[in-house]
């Protein structure tokens, strides 16, 4: 197999174009089954089929362009769809530069390569339906019942599709591995000037939601030592899972009280409800399990001093996932030979469709910096330098490979 080389200057002048479709300030509004987003998709289908790659957009919307034939290829690919305000490369970057390797690929005469866009990876829905259907974790009929916040269901977003082929499905059996480069949406690479992340492992998020029920009272006339008060609960329960998380935390290890929903919420009333979540991530099951332990632990007994009720609703779970240990040694081999010095190994702290991928394909993922660390914004930027280097190590990578 001929080596070959990829263009980063077309790279980056496509990423520039996808970056105009949905355009707001420095940011980019592209939520998934948008008008901006089906237009990218369009926009996207057609630089596939102009680079020689054969186009599929399968029922729920994902975008594959694949090289002509039957031989099994590399999958490269992210998500092109953003948050409500997203930047212009989470997603955007890994789409762009799994096209440009399929392209010069294809061009040069090197290993197959396909491409790939998901469809809602920022969860206007669901999380990830895109890549959760595409590798039957979950049936379209379930995606179809998902709502987003306006009450619009997936099912009926989904059929707007002016502009697109009619829908073909692509198998998960034509692919050999999955590769995917992302922004790293956090500060670890801009903190210590390092150029590139080789992701081990993408965290597990368990996700619960939890109440104290206290007795809701005037505020004025309930002396303090007879209050029960679900507010002082939640905060003394905070403050005391704090601690003891931080026991067994790692430096990765997070956790967040993210929604807090007081009742009734006003002046002069002993709150008499306190709902919450709380969400707990790490890339190891069993410290997960230990987590879940202190944090249940910790509400019954600030429920027993406060004299509280307290109730929780079943933990959402998604498991941490493993990048397979053949293609991360490509990867810090690449990435050594590209960024001697400069790249390190690390877990993902954000979800991302390679976890729904590595259950039918062996999966590794890149990191390239984020400046101050910051996602999720328009203010969301990578140097282009950075942006170039990356798309060269994982060239690299299927040059290893193949
Ligand atoms: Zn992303």
């Amino acid at each position: 197999m001929a080596s070959f080389r990829i263009n980063t200057e077309r790279m980056l002048a496509d990423l520039d174009m996808l970056r105009s479709i949905g355009a707001v300030k420095t940011g980019v509004v592209r939520p998934a089954y948008s008008e901006a987003d089906r237009l990218a998709r369009i926009w996207l289908a057609q630089r596939m089929e102009q680079a020689g790659l054969e186009v599929s957009i399968d029922a729920i919307g994902n975008v594959f362009g694949l090289p002509p034939g039957n031989e099994k290829c590399i999958l490269i690919g992210s998500h092109s769809d953003t948050q409500p305000e997203g930047g212009w490369l989470d997603g955007a970057y890994g789409v762009i530069v799994g096209l440009e390797i399929a392209r010069a690929s294809l061009e040069q005469g090197g290993t197959p390569v396909a491409c790939v866009s998901f469809q809602d990876e920022e969860g206007r829905f669901s999380t990830l339906p895109g890549s959760r259907v595409w590798t039957g974790m979950m049936s379209l009929e379930e995606a179809d019942e998902y709502c987003d916040s306006t009450g619009l269901r997936l099912g009926q977003a989904r059929l707007e599709r002016a502009g697109m082929p009619a829908p073909r499905s692509v198998s998960t059996d034509r692919f050999s591995a999955f590769l995917e480069i992302h922004i790293e949406q956090g500060p670890v690479l801009d903190t210590t000037g390092e150029r590139i992340g080789v992701v081990e492992n993408i965290v597990g998020i368990r996700t619960e939601k939890m109440s104290f029920l206290g007795e809701q009272n005037h505020a004025g006339t309930t002396p303090m030592h007879l209050r029960r008060d679900a507010f002082q609960g939640l905060n003394h329960f905070v403050s005391t899972v704090n601690g003891r998380l931080a026991e067994v935390a790692t430096p990765e290890t997070v956790w967040t009280v993210g929604h807090v929903d007081l009742h009734p919420n006003a002046n002069s009333i002993v709150p008499g409800r306190a709902d919450f979540t709380i969400q707990w991530r790490d890339a190891d099951d069993a410290r997960l399990d230990r987590m879940t332990e202190i944090i249940y632990a910790t509400a019954r007994e600030t429920a027993d001093s406060l004299h509280l009720g307290w109730q929780h609703f079943g933990c959402d779970l998604i498991a941490p996932t493993q990048s397979n240990a053949t293609l991360v040694e490509a990867m810090a081999k690449a990435a050594e030979q590209l960024a001697p010095g400069l790249w390190r190994r690390m877990p993902s702290g954000a979800l991302h469709d390679a976890a729904n991928v590595s259950s039918v394909l062996p999966m590794a993922m890149l990191f390239v910096p984020s400046k101050g660390g910051i996602s999720h914004d328009f203010a969301e930027d990578t140097d282009r330098d950075d942006l170039a280097l990356g798309a060269e190590v994982l060239c690299e990578v299927v040059a290893r490979l193949g």
